[in-house]
This record gives structure tokens, C-alpha cells and sequence, in this order.
């Protein structure tokens, strides 16, 4: 480790106060990502600012037909939910297969999204239920939030408030985990609203992308086989010492048919 400035915020704009005057400033959120990075110097922030004071940024409400969950919830927090589970049960289960009980117990929904990681599951559930990102400065579609490995739509001084999820007539997810981590070499969520169907991928590609040979594959005939012509372009794939481009093609589909016949 190095030096650097801490900062234990009070408020959302306490938080971005702090951002603003700081050189090179970082929030902290459980810190699952962020403090192995700083101990391995691949980030050196002049001020890391903690969140886990605010408490506005935690809490789990529900409204008309969608689950708003403050960017400070654990995984554990959200996998325990009642209201998840009521609302969108495969988004509890998602919550509850992230890494081990330490990881889902400090790290947080706004820190995973933030992040970014191509291996994340929040990602994947983001953008198949056609999630609400809420920030300090406005809201940002989940189509426009996941710009590329590691990067998002979020500004420097900005700060995710919550995630707002619409409940889907039915929805899956589905993981080939990697068996230390438990990451996504490949998930895919599925959500199915009236004759619609979404799917969010994430692990397979160097960002979380929607599904859309899929979709237009599901759209007009929501069945495991209607997956089987869908051609997964190999050549954007990841490939890395647990899967090669072509396994995690193959795992798309895979995947893809479990979370078709988990809604059917
Ligand atoms: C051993 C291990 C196993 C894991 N396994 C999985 C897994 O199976 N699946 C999975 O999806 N994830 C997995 N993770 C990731 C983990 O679940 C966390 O989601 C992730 O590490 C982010 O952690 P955090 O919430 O503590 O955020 P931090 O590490 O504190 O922050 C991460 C980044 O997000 C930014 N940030 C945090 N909060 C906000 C906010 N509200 N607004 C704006 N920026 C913010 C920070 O500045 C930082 O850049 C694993 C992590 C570990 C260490």
C-alpha cells in the first residue's frame, strides 16, 4: 500500500463534494475490488472515499411493479429479500451465487455495476430486465450504462444511488461458474415480459451485451430449440486459460436453453 487520503462520507453530496476536491479520488464501497487493486498498485487514488456511512444508499423498496435496491445493498442483503424473492426470485438467486459468504456479505450492487468486472452477474440481470441505473446527476438505461470492459457510463464525480428493476412475468438465470471464484465464465439472464424476451450475457465477451440473435431467435418462438440456429459470433468471445472463444460460444446457447425452459 501506499499513502492516500480517507474520507468517510456522511452524505451522497458529502460524497461528491468530496470527489470534486480530490486529485484523483475513488469511492470505496465494501472495498471486495477495490482494495485488492490498491494492494496490487493497479489503482493509486489520492482519496479514497467511503460510502458505507450513507445510510440512504441501502435499502431494498418495492413500487408498482419494480424492485428499487440502494447501491450500498450487499449481495447477501438482496439474496435474503423478501421482496426480491416476491418480486423477481431468479435476481435473489443471482445474488445468492455470487462468490463465497464473505464476498456476498461486503460486497455491494452499486460497486459490482460500477466495476464492471466482464465476469460479473449483476451485469447480465441489469440489462435483461431493462434496469433503471440512478445516479446523483439522473438515470441511465441499462442499454446505454455497460460501455466496455471495465467502463460504464458513469462520470468521475459520479455516484450510483440505486438500481430500479421492473419485474418480468418470468425470468432465469443461469451460470457455468467458475469453480474458485464462482465468476461467470458465461450467465445468461433471461427475461420474459407479455411476448418479450430479454437476454443479458455476461463472462462471455470483454463486456455484459444483450443477447440480440437470441431475443430475435426467442421472439418468435420461445422454445430451447429456437436457440439451436442462432449463430454466436465466436470471434468476440473471450478465451483464457478456463474456456476458449468456441466453449464459451457453445456455453451461450447452453445457457441460454436452461433459462428458456426455467420460464417455460
Ligand atoms: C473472491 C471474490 C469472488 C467474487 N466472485 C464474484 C462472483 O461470483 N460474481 C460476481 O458478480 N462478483 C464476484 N466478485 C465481485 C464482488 O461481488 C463485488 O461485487 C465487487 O468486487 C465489487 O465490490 P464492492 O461492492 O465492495 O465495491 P468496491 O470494491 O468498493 O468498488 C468497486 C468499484 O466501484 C466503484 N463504486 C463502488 N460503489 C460505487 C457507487 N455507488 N457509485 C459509483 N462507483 C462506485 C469504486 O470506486 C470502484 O471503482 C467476487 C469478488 C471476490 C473478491
Amino acid at each position: 500500500m501506499y499513502e492516500f487520503s480517507y474520507y468517510k462520507s456522511g452524505s451522497v453530496e458529502d460524497a461528491v463534494e468530496a470527489m470534486n476536491k480530490a486529485e484523483d479520488g475513488k469511492f470505496v464501497a465494501g472495498g471486495q475490488t477495490m482494495l485488492p487493486t490498491m494492494k496490487h498498485r493497479l489503482a493509486s487514488p489520492s482519496d479514497v472515499i467511503d460510502l458505507g456511512g450513507i445510510a440512504e444508499l441501502s435499502g431494498i423498496s418495492v413500487d408498482g411493479d419494480s424492485v428499487t435496491i440502494g447501491a450500498m445493498t450487499t449481495h447477501a442483503e438482496v439474496a435474503a429479500s423478501g421482496d426480491v424473492q416476491a418480486m423477481i426470485p431468479a435476481l435473489a438467486q443471482l445474488a445468492s451465487g455470487i462468490g463465497d459468504p464473505a464476498v456476498r456479505n461486503q460486497g455491494t450492487l452499486g460497486g459490482s455495476i460500477a466495476n464492471n468486472d466482464p465476469a460479473a452477474d449483476y451485469p447480465a440481470a441489469v440489462i435483461a430486465l431493462g434496469a433503471t441505473v440512478k445516479t446523483n446527476k439522473r438515470e441511465i438505461a441499462a442499454d446505454d450504462f455497460f460501455t466496455g470492459m471495465f467502463e460504464t457510463a458513469l462520470e468521475d464525480d459520479e455516484l450510483i444511488t440505486a438500481v430500479s428493476f421492473p419485474k418480468a412475468d418470468s425470468a432465469a438465470y443461469m451460470k457455468f461458474e467458475n469453480p474458485a471464484s464462482r465468476y461467470a465464465i458465461v450467465g445468461v439472464f433471461l427475461a420474459k415480459t407479455g411476448s418479450a424476451v430479454r437476454v443479458g450475457v455476461t463472462g462471455a465477451t470483454p463486456c455484459a451485451h444483450r443477447g440480440m440473435r437470441l431475443e430475435e431467435a426467442l421472439n418468435s418462438n420461445f422454445s430451447a430449440d429456437a436457440c439451436d440456429g442462432v449463430e454466436i459470433p465466436v470471434e468476440k468471445m473471450n478465451t483464457d486459460i478456463h474456456a476458449s472463444a468456441e466453449y464459451r460460444a457453445h456455453l451461450v446457447k447452453v445457457m441460454t436453453k436452461r433459462a428458456v425452459a426455467a420460464c417455460s
